[in-house]
């Protein structure tokens, strides 16, 4: 591991001005920040400790909405009553995420930033364009068993390790950040790129940008929500297929419908064209395959992953089958 200088910073202002070199990382609970420097991916040379910072608290917002301190931990909003209550589909999500010990020090903040498993990545021998720009990447004509499927570029097939992202995709939350420029929110749609020619610039954030808090709209009343995630063993591994799904059903029809796919995706993948196609349809197996279809159409399968694309497909019905039955 590299040397770096550690600060611990005590306010929010004292972060943003020690991590505006682009050089720097804001530490909060470290599970992935740490692999990564123990692996010389990541070499900062300042690491900006933010756990002192007033963010780990859950408030309810005047307008029926939530607001989550980017420090609440994995573990603690899975298990906060108004989650569970209200966004089921965020604490499913979160508790079929890591292991406990992982999600007792998980972030929000830190969950919405966690890089890539792609092997090559971790491994500083293997040529990627992630982590070394122009390098080349090895996924691609190598091992991708469990690269992405939707949002590949020639550069990257990387994809996003997150099952909190997926159910916040699916939940439109908006992301508060404090930076240069004052506070932004960015609604999720927004706040993940696309590879393209640049898969090492992952987010819209800018350096010195700090994310304070999530919010959640208020539900709907009557909509419910499911998260179900396909992986190789049942505890303790990255999903090779999940999917977010939100929706009400009335007189047999399903409306406000919204679905988000991960293990998939470059990105948490916000699958729009299945929401077309389901809504105002009849609950039932036809609108589901049709949702399904819609949704893996623009896939790009691999050497390796081709599975993906018919496993994604199951795992979105079924979450359907679930969301408007149960
Ligand atoms: Fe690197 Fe992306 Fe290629 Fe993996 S898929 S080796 S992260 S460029």
């Amino acid at each position: 591991m590299h040397t770096f200088e550690l600060i611990r910073a005590a306010d929010g202002r004292q972060a943003m001005a020690a991590a505006d070199t682009g050089a720097s990382r804001f530490l909060a609970g470290g599970t992935n920040l740490l692999d990564l420097m123990k692996l010389d991916v990541e070499q900062p040379r300042q690491v900006v400790d933010i756990n002192r910072l007033p963010y780990n608290t859950i408030e309810a917002l005047a307008d029926g909405g939530l607001r989550i301190g980017a420090l609440v931990r994995n573990s603690d909003l899975a298990h906060d009553p108004q989650v569970q209550q209200r966004y089921p589909v965020l604490s499913q999500a979160l508790l079929a995420g890591a292991s406990v010990q992982l999600r007792n020090m998980a972030t929000t903040g830190g969950n919405l930033l966690q890089r890539t498993r792609c092997v090559y990545f971790r491994d500083t021998a293997m040529a990627c364009n992630k982590r070394q720009p122009g390098s080349g990447c090895a996924a691609i004509g190598g091992f991708n068993r469990t690269m992405a499927v939707l949002g590949t570029s020639d550069a990257c097939i990387a994809t996003n390790p997150s099952d909190m992202n997926v159910a916040l995709m699916a939940l439109e939350a908006t992301i508060r950040v404090e930076g240069r420029a004052g506070t932004r929110a960015i609604p999720i749609g927004q706040f993940y790129l696309l590879p393209g020619d640049t898969p090492q610039r992952e987010t819209v954030l800018e350096p010195g940008d700090l994310i304070t808090h999530v919010d959640l709209a208020a539900p709907a009343p009557a909509a419910r929500s499911v998260y179900l995630k396909l992986r190789d063993r049942a505890s303790y591994e990255f999903a090779l297929a999940s999917a977010a799904v939100i929706a009400s059903v009335a007189d047999g029809r399903i409306s406000g419908v919204r679905v988000a796919l991960g293990g998939v995706g470059t990105r948490p993948w916000r699958a729009l064209e299945a929401e077309q196609a389901l809504e105002g349809a009849a609950v039932g197996a036809p609108a589901f395959a049709q949702a399904a279809q819609a949704a893996l159409r623009g896939a790009r399968p691999q050497s390796e992953n081709g599975f993906k694309i018919e496993l994604a497909k199951r795992c979105l019905m079924q979450a359907l089958r679930t969301v408007t039955t149960s």
